[in-house]
């Protein structure tokens, strides 16, 4: 097995062997005898990559070693439930070694070369505002115009972010990703015109029929992750009467076909309990087979934000620490796109290298889907192609430049020990004045109304007392047990 390892550690490294090792994890995989020691060994060589790549604090490399551990074990588990196919999973092997690893690297490397910053991993497109649903407080749902991606737009821009970019990995998020209808073509045409390349959708799954889970399974190249709120009362009283029940369907119908799956949440100060609780981590993971979830703390954006949904400085410290022990202790794969700071390597917004940036359903684009302005010149794609220019230019945009400038000065540019505290590190939400700032700057333009209400919500400084009381709980942290800066002591 140490040669298979060093094997994995060369691919991962230099790319060479992708042949072999796409072979093995396909093939390997599938058989309990050999199972368990592929996922050692690739065990093993995530931690070496973890300890070797970046200079960065040892914690913040232990913890991204952790998540990656736990992303490996719950594939494994999932085998081992039968509840990914084969052709799931040889899709999976492929397009992460094949494409990801190997053509996807040196695609970056010469990207760097000529433009000198690293390019996204992967994008986030929002292809329809359109839903079926009518959740209570989406942040689609309160666009009176439809609007809807042209299908040739949609699939110019993936093939444009895959040749400059080497990205091969798109989540895709709405509205309901599987409402997008254009040109006759759907979400389903799109994954199938590019089997080179791993989609995950946000969805509110209930139009995951038997047919669609089917196709879904045929294709491989996708998974869903599903969005609930809780157990049956807490996702009706949002998503509307009988919706839990279409959840329990999809999942069904996704097992039976194989495709793998995932749950998303949206903890806010009512609910966050209940979503880090023994008994939902044991219904969603453990019972319905669940293989990774998403963990989007509220943010007060889109419609009618509310600053008092907000889980509180001391609730969200708590889920820092419950959601670390679940990862490390139980190996569920669980990111929390504020609390995972240390896997993520800090806020990957703008594009940055290793991160990603956003675009929506007029063609409007964005750093991040919590990021809701846009750059005054480069902020729509239609227009960006009509004027002759590419993704390359919108994400050298001003908005985009300022914001991973700032990024350098906080992490990705420091020595270890003045990297700055990963476990705020949100452009938007937890440096709320720098990132008025870098707005003020760039003369940025709000995408909606709910933007402008948060810029106020910085004005009247609600949010940096936010910023000021969570950093009360997190810097000493950061300073004693990441920076090791006078007595080493526990996460409480
Ligand atoms: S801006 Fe915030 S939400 Fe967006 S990627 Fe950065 S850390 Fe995540």
């Amino acid at each position: 097995m140490m040669n298979m390892e060093s094997k994995l550690l060369n691919v991962m490294e230099k790319g060479p062997s992708q042949k072999f090792v796409s072979t093995v994890l396909s093939f390997g995989l599938r058989s309990p005898l050999t199972r368990r020691h592929i996922v050692d060994a690739l065990e093993r060589a995530t931690y070496k990559m973890s300890f070797k790549s970046l200079e960065r604090p040892d914690k913040v490399k232990e913890e991204r070693y952790y998540m990656g551990s736990a992303l490996l074990r719950s594939i494994e588990r999932a085998f081992e439930s039968k509840s990914i196919s084969p052709k799931c999973m040889k899709a999976l092997t492929d397009i992460l070694i094949g494409k990801i690893m190997v053509e996807g690297v040196y695609i970056r490397h010469t990207f760097k070369d000529k433009h000198g910053f690293s390019p996204p991993s992967f994008v986030t497109i929002s292809p329809t505002n359109v839903c079926n649903l009518k959740c209570k407080g989406c942040y689609a749902g309160d666009i009176y115009q439809k609007h809807t991606l042209k299908y040739d737009v949609l699939d110019r821009v993936i093939t444009d972010i895959k040749e400059q970019f080497g990205a091969y990995f798109f989540v895709i998020s709405g509205g309901e990703p599987f409402a997008y209808r254009e040109s006759e073509k759907t979400l389903l045409d799109i994954i199938e015109k590019h089997s080179d390349s791993f989609f995950m959708a946000y969805t509110n799954s209930t139009l995951i029929t038997k047919d669609v889970s089917k196709r879904l399974g045929e294709l491989g190249n996708f998974s869903p992750a599903i969005s609930v709120e809780g157990f049956e009362a807490e996702t009706d009283a949002r998503r509307g009467e009988g919706t839990y029940k279409r959840i329990m369907e999809a999942m069904n119908n996704l097992q039976a076909e194989g495709v793998p799956f995932g749950i998303s949440v949206t903890p806010t100060r009512d609910n966050a309990d209940l979503l880090l609780s023994d008994e939902f981590l044991e219904f969603y993971f453990n019972k319905r087979g669940a293989i990774y979830g998403w963990y989007f703390q509220y943010m007060p954006i889109g419609r009618k934000p509310d600053f008092d949904l907000m889980v509180t400085p001391e609730q969200r410290y708590r889920m820092l620490n419950r959601i670390w022990s679940v990862v490390k202790e139980q190996k569920l794969f669980i990111g929390d796109f504020w609390n995972s700071g240390t896997a993520s390597d800090g806020c990957m917004a703008a594009a940055r290298g290793g991160g990603y940036f956003y675009i929506m359903w007029d063609g409007t684009i964005t750093p991040c889907v919590f990021i809701p302005f846009k750059d005054k010149e480069y902020g729509n794609l239609y227009k960006i192609y009509e004027n002759g220019e590419t993704v390359v230019d919108a994400i050298k945009s001003p908005l985009f430049t300022h914001i991973r400038d700032w990024q350098d000065g906080y992490w990705v540019k420091q020595p270890q020990h003045r990297c700055g505290n990963l476990l705020t590190p949100c452009a938007i939400r937890d440096n709320s004045e720098a990132f008025y700032n870098i707005i003020g700057e760039t003369g940025a333009i709000p995408t909606d109304a709910g933007a402008e209400d948060y810029l106020r919500m910085i004005e009247q400084g609600k949010m940096p007392e936010y910023n000021r009381q969570y950093r009360a709980y997190t810097d000493p942290l950061w300073e004693r047990e990441y920076l090791r800066k006078g007595d080493s002591g526990k996460i409480a």
